[in-house]
Parts: C-alpha cells; structure tokens; sequence
C-alpha cells in the first residue's frame, strides 16, 4: 500500500460538504478528529485476507416473509468488483449501495436484493461493510502519524477491526423526553432513510438534521392529552433547538451497528487514551 494511492481521490474538502456517511454522527467534531488521524493513514497492512464466502451476525435483522434474518453472508471483493466501484464517487452514498450489491452474497436464506439492502437499518449495513472490507483487506488497519492529544507525540497505531463491537437495538422503548413533558418516540435510520437524508447534497447541517427527524421520529406523544401526532418534516422542523438536539445526541449515543467512532487506543509512552474515531468511509481508503 503506497502513500500516493492513498492520496488519490480523497479530497477533504469534497468530503467536508458533502453528505456525511453516518448520518448519526456529529459530523463537524468527528470530522475535525479524523481528518488528523487520515491525513497520514497509509490504509491497510497486508494481510491474508479471511477466505471468501462468510457469514456474519448482524447486529439488528431483518424480517422476511414474518421471519427474523440475524445473518448473512459475504465475500471478498475481486478486481471485477474493484473497476465497478472505480466508476463511482466515493463520497456518494451510491459507493456504498454499489458496494453492499457487490458484497453481500445472502441475508439469511434469501437471496440479496437492492431492495432488501435498503430495507436493513444502517447498523446491519455498516456491519457489512466491516465485514466485506476485512474479508477483502483483512482486519489490520494502519493509522500513521496520530497526533497524541496529550503529549502532542506523532505515533504509528494499528486498529485491528475484527475486534470492534458491534451493538445491537438499545433496550426497552427508544424514546427521549422533551422540555415540555411530551415523548418524542424514535426508531434508527435504515438504508432507504439514509438515502433520504443524504438526498439534498448543499443541505446545511440543520436541513440534514430536520430530514433525520422527519424520518427517525416515529410520534411524539402528550401523555397528558392522549394524543400521539406522527412524525413529519412539519413535525420536526416545530421542535425546539434544545428537543431536537436532545434527540439527535439520543439516536448518536445509542446507535446501533459496529461502534466504529468509540475506538481508542492506549499511547504506550505516555499512558494515556488516544481516540481514534473512524467512519465506514475510512475503513476503505485501500480501494
Ligand atoms: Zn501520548
């Protein structure tokens, strides 16, 4: 892996406005983050890639047919997958449809389709992802030259991604509390509602935000009166900066999926924790 391959087609200005490709994340502070730690990554260490053709727990499901898929089965991209996804943007959500098309062999006993992909939750896609990509690549990745944020030393780290944890669903009712008592209910964004909130590519951060809520908040709720309104771009765009920013941290903070923006590390020489945040988006510098 060259430094100058990595260098290709990897423009942090495009990145920075463009959509984002976890909709959950804060994405102005975890960018800023990552980009320190991408500039100087030279991607992945060679490593025999996990042979091809492999199943992997999803950490959602999917129901088809009244039946629960808790799995599925990948493989390991060939050069043919390889000229496909060269003729893609990689900064547009259609990268990663191409690649999950590609990837993914199975979700339980049936057969993928462009459709079931965009039916699973973005935590069941992301997981796919980290799978393809370590069948592909194998589970090392380098990260050269991160700055350490409490001595300020440059160190080399390896992330071994076969051992990041992959969450599932939050227990009991996921729902947050607003100021004025009432319950907003939420449920996490599948493919089909990242596609949506990642439409408008010049949307400012808050128009991003309202497209996420118009399709995360199920219904809000006034215990008091009964009533339940569903949730709508309306609906979203009347809740407060505060509800609306109460909401937002709820759906980043118990997301489901590979929990690739917690990863840390310790730095030996001073004995402190360096965060080592990562995207999807990073986990495939390589290709
Ligand atoms: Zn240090």
């Amino acid at each position: 892996m060259s430094a100058e391959k990595l260098a290709y087609n990897w423009n942090f200005d495009d990145q920075a406005a463009g959509p984002s490709i976890n909709p959950m994340e804060n994405a102005t502070a975890a960018n800023a983050a990552m980009q320190q730690v991408l500039v100087n990554s030279t991607g992945p260490a060679p490593a025999p890639p996990l042979p091809s053709g492999s199943q992997v727990p999803l950490p959602v499901g999917i129901e088809i047919n009244g039946t629960l898929m808790r799995d599925a089965e990948i493989r390991e991209l060939t050069g043919a997958d390889e000229e496909k996804l060269s003729k893609v943007s990689r900064s547009s959500v259609r990268f990663f449809d191409t690649l999950l098309k590609l990837g993914v062999v199975s979700l339980g006993n049936e057969p993928v389709t462009p459709a079931l992909l965009k039916g699973l939750y973005v935590a069941d896609r992301d997981a796919l992802m980290l799978a393809i990509r370590i069948a592909t690549f194998g589970p090392q990745l380098e990260l050269v030259g991160v700055s350490c944020p409490t001595c300020r030393e440059l160190v080399d780290f390896t992330v071994d991604l076969s051992t990041v944890e992959l969450r599932g669903l939050p227990a009991g009712e996921t729902r947050v509390e607003l100021r004025d008592g009432r319950w907003a209910y939420l449920r996490f964004p599948t493919g089909e509602d990242q596609e949506h909130i990642l439409a408008a590519v010049d949307a400012t951060s808050a128009e991003t935000n309202t497209a996420l809520l118009e399709r995360c908040v199920t219904y809000i709720e006034s215990p008091a009166a009964g009533i339940r309104v569903p949730g709508s771009a309306d609906v979203a765009r009347r809740l407060g900066i505060a509800d609306r920013r109460t909401i937002l941290m709820y759906l980043a903070d118990h997301a489901p999926g590979p929990q690739l923006m917690s990863l840390s590390t310790e730095h030996e020489a001073c004995g402190e924790e360096v965060p080592l945040p990562l995207t999807v988006a990073d986990i495939f510098l390589d290709l």
